[in-house]
C-alpha cells in the first residue's frame, strides 16, 4: 500500500544537528519526528551497555519492528546516527548532516562525552563513515548530504526539508 505523506530519515554523526533539526521539520510538517536512540531507552530496544563505546547496544531487528507499522503509514522523520539496518523501501528522503570537524568537537565536548568519544565521533565525521553508510544502503537520488555547522545552515536545512515534505506526492 502506498504512503500518504513522506517517511524522512535523517543521519549523520552525534552532534551534527539531527535532534535540533526533526524538531523543527516536524513541528513546521506534522511529520511524526522519532527519536531513535530516545525510543531505544524507553522501549529497551538494546542488548546491554558497550563499555569500549560508551553507548547502549542497539538492538536492530526489535527497533525495526517497534517500527514497522508506523513506517507502513507514512509521515515519519527518522532521527538517528546510523543508516545502514532500516529498510531501503521505508525512506522517501534520506537526509545525512555534516559538520565542521572543530565545530563538532566543541559541541560533543559540550555534551559532556569523554575525550575519547569525543575523538572516535570527530574521526567517524573526518572518515565521512555514515555519508558512505547511507550511499551504499539507498538510491542515489534518495541521498541528500547537508552542511549543518552554522546557524544559517541550520535554518536553510529546515526550510528544504519543510518545503520537500509539502511538495511531496505519492507515487503512483
Ligand atoms: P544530534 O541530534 O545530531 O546529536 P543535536 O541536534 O543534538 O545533534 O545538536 C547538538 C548541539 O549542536 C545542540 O546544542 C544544537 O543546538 C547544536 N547545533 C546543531 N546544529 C547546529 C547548527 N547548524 N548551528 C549551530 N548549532 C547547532
Ligand atoms: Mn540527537
Amino acid at each position: 500500500m502506498a504512503r500518504s505523506a513522506p517517511n524522512v530519515l535523517v543521519t549523520g554523526t552525534p552532534g551534527t544537528g539531527k535532534t535540533s533539526l526533526s524538531e523543527q521539520v516536524a513541528a513546521a510538517t506534522g511529520l511524526k519526528h522519532l527519536n531513535i536512540g530516545d525510543l531505544v531507552k524507553s522501549q529497551q530496544l538494546h542488548t546491554g551497555w558497550d563499555d569500549e563505546f560508551e553507548c547502549l547496544v542497539i538492538d536492530e531487528d526489535k527497533v525495526c519492528d517497534a517500527l514497522e507499522d508506523l513506517m507502513a503509514e507514512g509521515g515519519c522523520l527518522v532521527d538517528y546516527h546510523g543508516c545502514d539496518f532500516f529498510p531501503e523501501r521505508w525512506f522517501d528522503l534520506v537526509v545525512v548532516l555534516q559538520a565542521d570537524n572543530t565545530v563538532l568537537w566543541e559541541r560533543l565536548e559540550k555534551r559532556g562525552y569523554s575525550e575519547r568519544k569525543v575523538q572516535e565521533n570527530v574521526q567517524c565525521e573526518i572518515m565521512h563513515v555514515i555519508v558512505e553508510e547511507a550511499r551504499d544502503s539507498y538510491g542515489e537520488g534518495v541521498v541528500h548530504v547537508l552542511q549543518s555547522s552554522t546557524a544559517e545552515e541550520m535554518e536553510e536545512n529546515v526550510e528544504r526539508l519543510t518545503q520537500w515534505a509539502r511538495s511531496w506526492r505519492p507515487s503512483s
